[in-house]
């Protein structure tokens, strides 16, 4: 009876796979069906919001220093 397996939406190998979309992201642009993916699932998974707040972060400095560089 007790042979139902939880397993939610966020398996590790769907982590691996976000944390891939979310490094794609700053090179090119998601289709929405990866866009939603890496929403929902940061939404729901802490490690992956940390990992995306933080490349987000870095992304942010560099596009500041190359402006900063350009002018
Ligand atoms: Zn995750």
């Amino acid at each position: 009876m007790a042979n139902r397996k939880q397993v939610p939406e966020i398996a590790a190998s769907t982590c691996r796979h976000v944390h891939r979309l979310i490094v794609e992201r700053f090179d090119r642009e998601l289709c929405p069906d990866e866009e939603n993916r890496v929403d929902l699932h940061i939404a729901a998974c802490h490690d992956c919001l940390v990992f995306y707040d933080q490349l987000t972060l870095i992304h942010k400095a560099m596009e500041a220093l190359r402006q900063g560089l350009a002018g």
